[in-house]
């Protein structure tokens, strides 16, 4: 089983100049639907400023898991 969620990938595709409120928004429904990659450092820093909780697989900055595709 792909950690990638190709489906979701496909209709959530990334804007290519996405402001950080997009890019919030979009971390958080990827984190939620896909785990092919945690939250980066800078989004998670803006998370805690706001108090929104961040999604367990989100944390995973340390995640153990690196398998390329
Ligand atoms: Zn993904």
């Amino acid at each position: 089983m792909s950690k990638l969620n190709k489906e979701w990938h496909a209709a959530h595709p990334m804007d290519k100049n996405p402001t950080t409120e997009e890019r919030l928004t979009w971390h958080l429904e990827h984190t939620a639907h896909c785990g092919c990659r945690p939250i980066p450092a800078s989004l998670l820093s803006i998370m805690a400023q706001r108090g929104i909780a961040v999604p367990e697989r989100g944390r995973a900055e340390q995640a153990v898991d690196q398998t390329a595709e």
